[in-house]
């Protein structure tokens, strides 16, 4: 979707409203295809002073199976772009500020980036998911499963191999 800033940068307005949705329901992120429903973006790029910059936020609906036991999770977060739009840069790069050619703004491509960069590395259903049995696979936060779970200390584990021998 394009934005014309024309009116922004000739301050003729001084803010244009965002409300749209991207579809990224085909994007692959450590093996699945999290984002299942439409990120949403709004809010408004504003022309202040006569420095136009983004004030919008993405709520993402992110659907994928937990770290520890497997179970699919949907979770919902939301965060803000906030960033300088420039028709050129002056002198030395910025990383903040974008640079729009020909005063038209593509806000898919404006919030690809920060989408991607906000899906998590670490994805758990709850801080305190019990996770899988080792022994017999049964998702522990369903209930114990009645196997003797001595949780040893891996270095102690092979210690103890060691004296079985
Ligand atoms: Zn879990
Ligand atoms: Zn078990």
């Amino acid at each position: 979707m394009l934005l014309d800033l024309k009116p922004l940068f000739a301050g003729s307005r001084d803010s244009l409203s965002v409300d749209f949705s991207m579809d990224l329901s085909e994007l692959s992120f450590l093996g699945v295809k999290p984002l299942k429903a439409p990120v949403a973006i709004s809010g408004k790029i504003v022309s202040r002073a006569g420095v136009v910059e983004s004030q919008l936020n993405c709520k993402v609906e992110y659907t994928a199976p937990c770290d520890r036991c497997c179970t699919e999770t949907v979770k919902e977060y939301s965060f803000d772009i906030n960033r300088t739009i420039v028709q050129s840069l002056e002198n030395e790069e910025n990383d903040e500020m974008v640079v729009v050619e020909d005063m038209k703004l593509d806000l898919e491509t404006f919030c690809y980036a920060d989408i991607v960069m906000s899906l998590p590395t670490k994805f758990l259903c709850k801080d305190t998911c019990r996770g899988l049995c080792s022994t017999c696979g049964k998702n522990l936060n369903e209930g114990d499963c009645g196997c003797t779970h001595t949780e040893i200390d891996p270095r102690l584990s092979a210690l103890a191999d060691l004296l079985k021998e």
